[in-house]
């Protein structure tokens, strides 16, 4: 950009703040605190604030506001809870952050179809304790309860029970969505299945914000099984956990949840959270069904993982305590964060497929060894997914050249293994680099798809593509 450009795009952007703080009053924030919040903080990249934080309230808002951003080309950066993990919400060349907080309506639930219809700002956690009572849940939980259902369907996130229910690509119906011409589309309806054209819901499910701004979504939602048992299974080796869980997948066995943390990851937990759980690489497993199907997946697995170096299962059965446990795996970024204190822990997530699981949790673990890095492993092992969390001191350039090496050597040996430099938390900012690896010209189309629904570039941009 030359100081020309640059200065046009700075009146253009005073511009549109000018017409759009008219229309919304102190529901536009420009203060710097504000803009910092709505920029990146969960990632090892700098952070980069918007110009201005609008709290929209309505569809049509964000109608208004795509025109007017449109018409002045300044970016538009829909916010959620601002729990991503790569950079998504960084305003890269400044513009417009949409924050969907206020947009929170739980809009209808059709317990006979199991589906609800929702706003984007509502949090996984606010529509589970909504659930409830109905004695229905939605599955997917990525760790951070107050991510919101928008910003889970723009990184097409999974979680701890993807491994049984899928991910926000299975559990989105259609979504609501206004284009960057200011447009509205709804991409489906109720159906559980459509072969009527095009996908267009697949299409903006993990767009990252930057196809459309959701502004309803139609998501599937479960009833409570009769009974779910949780255990925890500490092993010998992280090899006979991985194994484990490869036949497992592979007998159809059907377990809700199967989490990877290796010993280093316990230990923090450990820290963190209180379980006093053996120091091994242990497997957290949770098994719903009927009373007789919960107990007939229990015995399989029991018999399979004792085969594979299985040391006990500890079992929780009551509500309260299996919470206890999901809180704690749901906690153990934190728990990164606080046994290392003062040091920058990001996760990276890489998938697999299922049968080359334990060969890269291996060269994985080999690698840190060699590297002598901190980087817990910790993972949704039965979708071929897991997550590393290096912590490390920025100002120390040894261990941060060591951190670049390391996450580079981790995605590019998911791909040699025909996996994917993300399973869940999307390509953002961090992770663009990698996606000419993995998708090679498929990217052109990609880009193609890009220039036809946003020819300006307002959406988001500065994410998913490379630079
Ligand atoms: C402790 C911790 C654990 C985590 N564990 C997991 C995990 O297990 N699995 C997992 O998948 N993720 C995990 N994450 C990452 C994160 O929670 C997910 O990426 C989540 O989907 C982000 O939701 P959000 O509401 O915070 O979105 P934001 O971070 O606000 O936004 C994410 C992206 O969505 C876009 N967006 C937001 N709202 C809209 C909208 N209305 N329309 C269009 N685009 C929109 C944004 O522009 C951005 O590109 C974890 C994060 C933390 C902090």
């Amino acid at each position: 950009m030359n100081d020309n450009s640059g200065a046009r795009r700075a009146r253009d952007t005073a511009t549109a703040i000018g017409v759009l703080r008219q229309r919304f009053g102190d529901r536009l924030q420009t203060g710097e605190a504000i803009r910092q919040q709505h920029g990146h903080t969960l990632t090892w990249i700098p952070n980069q604030p918007p110009d201005a934080v609008i709290f929209v309230e309505l569809a049509s808002e964000v109608v208004d506001i795509v025109r007017v951003a449109r018409q002045y080309r300044v970016p538009v950066i829909p916010f959620g809870a601002g729990t991503s993990l790569e950079g998504h919400v960084n305003a890269a060349e400044g513009g417009l952050s949409l924050d969907f907080s206020r947009m929170n309506k739980i809009v209808a639930v059709n317990e006979r179809d199991l589906d609800c219809v929702v706003e984007p700002g509502v949090s996984r956690k606010q529509l589970n304790d909504y659930l409830r009572d109905r004695g229905l849940f939605f599955p997917v939980d990525p760790g951070a309860e107050w991510a919101t259902i928008g910003g889970m369907a723009a990184t097409r996130a999974s979680g701890t029970n993807a491994v049984r229910y899928g991910t926000m690509r299975e559990n989105v119906l259609n979504v609501t969505a206004v284009l960057a011409d200011g447009s509205t589309i709804k991409t489906g309806q109720r159906a559980r299945k459509s072969s009527a054209g095009y996908d267009l819901t697949r299409l903006l499910v993990g767009s990252e914000g930057t196809l459309g701004v959701f502004t309803e979504l139609t998501v599937r939602v479960y009833g409570i099984p009769e009974r779910i048992m949780a255990a925890v299974c500490p092993f010998k080796t992280i090899e006979g956990a991985c194994n484990a869980v490869i036949q497992s997948i592979q007998l159809g066995l059907g377990i809700a949840r199967m989490e990877l943390l290796d010993a280093v990851q316990i230990k923090a937990v450990n820290g963190h959270s209180k379980l006093g759980l053996d120091e091994a690489p242990t497997l957290f497993l949770e098994f719903h069904g009927t009373d007789i199907s919960a107990r007939d997946q229990v015995a399989v697995f029991k018999d399979l993982a004792e085969a594979e170096g299985a040391i006990r299962f500890d079992w929780a059965e009551r509500e309260e305590d299996r919470n206890r446990l999901w809180k704690a795996r749901h906690d153990a970024y934190w728990a990164v964060k606080s046994t290392w204190p003062g040091r920058v822990v990001f996760a990276t997530d890489v998938c697999v497929p299922i049968s080359r699981l334990a060969e890269c949790v291996l060269e994985t673990e080999q690698d840190i060894k060699e590297l002598g890095i901190v980087a817990p492993i910790v993972g949704h092992v039965g979708d071929g997914n897991f997550h590393t969390s290096p912590a490390f001191d920025p100002a120390n350039g040894v261990e941060v050249a060591a951190v670049k090496t390391f996450v580079k050597r981790l995605t590019e040996r998911a791909i040699r293994m025909e996996g994917t430099c993300t399973g869940e938390h999307g390509i953002g900012q961090g992770k663009a680099g990698y996606m000419a690896a993995e998708h090679g010209p498929a990217i052109a189309v990609m880009r193609s798809i890009k220039a036809a629904l946003d020819p300006d570039d307002i959406l988001n941009p500065g994410k998913i593509f490379p630079l």
